[in-house]
């Protein structure tokens, strides 16, 4: 009886011999023949033994493949060789199409083993830090087997799902434009400033490893041995390392070596207001009355089906333009934009061209509604919230996240006439708005002593007096047990308000516990940023304890 033949189809990885697998390593020794690229064999030359070697150029997998399934159906074991994951813009499905189409079954004919490799996505994210942590896709953009059209609709549908994306393939002498493109698409849905990684030759002697923003990208050499690693919404650098968070902050303070949430706590409903078990118990209990995510809640009376519609809230808040996958059919999807709207910090009145526009943007579909907080948040259902925010923004309206996130509250300086402190009120903007923190946190800041528009009741108040800030931390203002806050500095100079506020917010997005209110914190912790927590609730004259 003739030898069976056998098929090894091996990725060997990035292409340093330390990230060949043991069982790669084995394959490719054990094989009496290799098949692959020219730039493969040549990677791999210093394990090959006598090893016949079938070596093929660019663009010939085809006929790679099948002079592989030739030679094994002869009784070789043959391996197919690639560099990263075999499975992955390999040969492997390229070789069982081959066979297939030969009327090739398993268990007959010959035998068939796919060894996995480490892949660029895996490879480049452990040089660049830890971006791909959660869910992420690889997307080729080459679209010489793969329509412009379909990948142009992935792209699409995996920047506004959130994923990581490992782009592969992004460009080549001739195909240039792909990634201009894709970046145009990703721009609709991500800020910026989202970082990205470029990685080259992963592993390889002329590795380089670049990391940049989105916006910024393009800047850089990019060919066809880069692989472009894009972050998502809460991809963050550090030290010259692009992370992503695991999202264990939800419920653990890192800080912390006691948690708060006790471990048979962390997997109950009420602990993850965030999952489907919550949602569902959502839906279960649809007449409870709808709570928008900008509505604020006494925690005493809290429902944990208004926990759950507040958390979705912070699900669908990424960055000035909150989305919110509704569904996914075959074509692009639709989201929902959720944003705060308003003519500007100090500036209060809207203009009848841009209450036209509001009304245009939201049209039978969306719905504009103001809130107690005198903000006007509109949600719409567009596939291109990027380019909705920026009509709005066009029109000279300031957008803010909604959901957990740092609102500043300004009044209108009278109109702009005690307008001195405006500067510092944009600054904080600039600075705090959209900051993700336990609880929502609205921080009120007032142009003069009157104090008109109640900064002294948010949970963070400013209120400016005499060329100086009073600062007033801890109140509530909804709920039978509302308070003010208490007056924690006065005279704060201007140079030293935006560090000192900063640190209070940085304080209660680092250590608060999910969902605890910012005045729940300050009570708990008794002290933040310097500033102390008094039980008598009288007004405490304290130097600044903090500051730039
Ligand atoms: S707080 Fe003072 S500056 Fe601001 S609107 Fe009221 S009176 Fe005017």
């Amino acid at each position: 009886m003739s030898k069976k033949g056998k098929l090894l189809i091996v990725g060997f990885g990035p292409g340093h011999f330390a990230h060949i697998t043991e069982r790669a390593r084995q394959a490719i020794q054990e094989s009496e023949v290799i098949v692959g690229y020219n730039t493969y064999v040549d990677l791999i030359r210093e394990i090959l033994t006598d090893q016949e070697i079938v070596r093929t150029g660019m663009t010939e997998e085809v006929s790679r493949a099948q002079e592989a399934v030739r030679r094994a159906e002869q009784g070789k074991t043959v391996a197919v060789i690639s560099s990263g994951d075999a499975g992955l813009y390999g040969m492997a499905g390229l070789v069982y199409e081959v066979l297939i189409e030969k009327g090739w079954r398993p268990g007959s004919g010959v035998e068939v083993e796919v060894i996995p490799g480490i892949s660029a996505i895996h490879s480049c994210a452990s040089l660049l830090g830890s971006p791909v942590m959660h869910d992420a896709c690889t997307i080729s953009l080459s679209d010489h087997l793969t329509p412009w059209e379909t990948i142009a609709k992935r792209i699409e549908a995996a920047a506004a799902a959130d994923f990581v994306i490992a782009l592969y393939n992004p460009k080549s002498g001739r195909r240039t434009r792909q990634i201009v493109e894709t970046q145009r698409i990703l721009l609709k849905y991500r800020s910026p400033e989202t970082p990205v990684g470029l990685v080259k030759s992963a592993y390889r002697e002329r590795q380089n490893i670049v990391l940049t923003t989105l916006a910024e990208m393009l800047n850089h050499e990019i060919g066809m041995l880069t692989t472009v690693i894009i972050g998502n919404s809460t991809t963050f650098v550090y030290e010259g390392l692009m992370i992503t968070p695991r999202g264990y902050q939800r419920k653990y303070t890192l800080s912390k070596e006691v948690q708060d949430l006790k471990p048979h706590q962390r997997l109950q409903v009420e602990a993850e207001p965030w999952s489907l078990n919550a949602l569902e118990r959502m839906q279960e209990h649809k007449e409870t009355p709808k709570m928008t995510s900008t509505e604020v809640v006494d925690e005493e009376t809290a429902h944990p089906v208004q926990l759950a519609e507040e958390a979705l809230a912070v699900l669908q808040a990424k960055g000035l333009a909150a989305t919110r996958i509704d569904s996914m059919p075959a074509g692009i999807p639709v989201s929902i934009l959720e944003v705060a709207v308003s003519p500007g910090i100090a500036n209060k009145k809207i203009t009848p061209e841009q209450l036209v526009l509001l009304a245009e943007i939201a049209g039978d579909q969306g719905e504009i509604e103001y809130t107690p907080h005198h903000q006007l948040i509109l949600r719409v259902p567009t596939d291109q919230p990027g380019q909705v925010a920026d009509r709005l923004a066009a029109a000279g309206m300031l957008l803010s996240p909604v959901g957990d996130v740092v609102q500043l509250k300004a009044c209108d300086f009278c109109d702009g006439d005690k307008g001195e402190a405006i500067p510092y009120a944009e600054e904080l903007h600039r600075r705090l708005s959209g900051l993700q923190v336990p609880k929502e946190l609205k921080i009120g800041f007032n142009g003069c002593a009157m104090a008109c528009y109640g900064a002294v009741t948010e949970e963070i108040g400013i209120v400016y007096r005499r060329g100086t800030f009073d600062l007033f931390l801890g109140g509530k203002n909804i709920g039978r047990n509302a308070h003010p806050a208490q007056r924690v500095a006065e005279g704060i100079p201007p140079e030293q308000l935006i560090g000192a506020v900063e640190q209070v917010v940085r304080e209660y997005a680092a250590q608060g516990h999910p969902n605890e209110r910012f005045n729940k914190f300050f009570k708990r912790v008794k002290e933040v940023a310097g500033f102390m927590y008094s039980d008598e609730g009288k007004p405490v004259v304290a130097e600044l304890a903090c500051g730039d």
